[in-house]
């Protein structure tokens, strides 16, 4: 029996993998191309887990592989979404300072936003300002950004599969984890949990376990993933008319996160969070779930201590406000102090994979390791699902040598 010989296998069915997937078959219908996926199913983790959020571009330093793909992205994710008939709604978004102290920040982000070339945004001035984008918001300066959009990742996860398996005659096997590579001259073999792959080439696209999948072909791996959850309340239906669109905070420049913010969901409701809680268990929802070996990873990484150093306190209030409502609410009063605890519902979670260097740095931007027959993507937080299709793009060109769309 003849075995057959894939041109490229990806590791991971979450939204980047898919766009390897679907955009190496759409370019090259005659490549032999399988998916492997440890779930069940596509986007069982961040890439269904998360806030809904189409981002504009607006945070991420000018140049850096986040702004490029996070700007690309957005344009090919509207293209997509309105080729697929994908919900989505470009409904703008405010980032209100509620303290004099913000401004400074506030100013920055906005000096980024047009540096990234985004056009059209309005600096409101005033509470009154500030109102006519949201009523019930607290403020007294901000940004109102059009580009921000809402839509449903999951069905764009189960488009992408879709036109990859049927349109396209891509392979995908689920229920099956990859547990060894090796790559021999031409060749990289994949052992999973259930049978023996080969390939020319193979992209790893492992989310919270992408340094995992990245040390079977990597003796020294110098990034580890360190999970932090994010938990989400929702607002009661009869209180949603609180919230039109989206609102955010400043984001704290000590904290790589966004902080707690409302948002629109594509689907209907309102969600407030997310928190980021350090967890202690990479693919783990509830407060509750512990791994040893996740948490072992975690106290054995000697950046994470350096992270506990530096970010101890801010990681401490998370924690409390993931144990008290009464302290998640309080957060979410600094922008809207008419919500009240009974207000809130809880609502799901979704666990962030954020890599850490050894010397405690968060890895902010993107970072996709290229050696030649193997792709390692070892970093792709938020906003990597906003920037999937463009990060799809971009692998697609590296593995066919095409002139790339995004490049480091
Ligand atoms: C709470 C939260 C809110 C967010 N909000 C937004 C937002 O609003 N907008 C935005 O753009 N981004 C957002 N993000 C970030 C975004 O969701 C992620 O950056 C993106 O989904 C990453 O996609 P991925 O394919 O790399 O990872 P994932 O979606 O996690 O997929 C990785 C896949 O690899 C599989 N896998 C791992 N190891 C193996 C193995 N050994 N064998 C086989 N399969 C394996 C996993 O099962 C998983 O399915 C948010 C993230 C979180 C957690």
């Amino acid at each position: 029996m003849s075995v057959t010989k894939y041109d490229t296998i990806i590791v991971g069915a979450g939204l980047v993998g898919l766009s390897v997937a679907y955009h190496l078959k759409r370019k090259n219908p005659n490549s032999k191309v399988l998916l492997i996926e440890k779930e069940n199913d596509v986007a069982q983790h961040q890439s269904g887990h998360n806030s809904g959020v189409i981002h504009s571009g607006i945070y991420y330093k000018p140049g850096s592989l986040k702004a490029k793909n996070c700007i690309d992205g957005y344009h090919s994710i509207i293209e997509f979404a309105e080729e697929h008939d994908i919900p989505f709604d470009i409904c703008g978004k405010i980032i209100v300072a509620t303290s004099e102290a913000e401004l400074p920040k506030l100013n920055d982000i906005y000096e980024r936003g047009i540096q990234n070339g985004l056009g059209d945004l309005t600096r409101l001035r005033s509470l009154e300002e500030i109102r006519e984008y949201e009523p019930h918001v607290a403020g007294i300066e901000a940004i109102h950004v059009p580009q921000t959009g809402i839509i449903d990742y999951p069905r764009m996860a189960t488009t992408l599969l879709s036109l990859f398996r049927n349109e396209y005659g891509g392979d995908a096997v689920f229920g099956e984890q990859v547990v060894k590579i090796k790559s021999e001259k031409d060749t990289v073999y994949v052992e999973t949990t259930k049978h023996s792959y080969t390939a020319a080439n193979l992209v790893s696209c492992g989310g919270l376990f992408s340094d995992r999948v990245a040390n079977l072909t990597e003796k020294e791996n110098d990034l580890r993933i360190i999970p932090f959850r994010g938990e989400y309340y929702k607002l009661r239906e009869e209180k949603e008319y609180l919230v039109r669109n989206l609102i955010y905070p400043v984001p704290d420049p000590s904290f790589p996160f966004l902080g707690v913010h409302f948002t629109r969901m594509i689907q209907g409701g309102i969600e407030a969070g997310p928190n980021a809680v350090l967890a202690f268990k990479r693919e783990g929802y509830r407060f509750s779930d512990f791994n040893l070996k996740d948490t072992q990873d975690t106290f054995s990484w000697p950046g994470f201590w350096k992270i506990a150093a530096k970010y101890g306190k801010t990681g401490l209030g998370e924690m409390y406000r993931s144990l008290s409502k009464a302290a998640f609410t309080k957060a979410l009063q600094k922008l809207m102090p008419e919500v009240q605890e009974s207000d809130l519902v809880p609502g799901g979670a979704g666990v962030r994979a954020q890599a850490c260097d050894r010397n405690g740095n968060l890895i902010d931007d993107f970072d996709i390791l290229n050696r030649r027959n193997i792709i390692h993507v070892r970093n792709a937080p938020s906003p990597a699902a906003t920037s999937s299709l463009a990060i799809g793009q971009y692998i697609c060109s590296q593995l066919l040598g095409s002139e790339a769309a995004v490049s480091n």
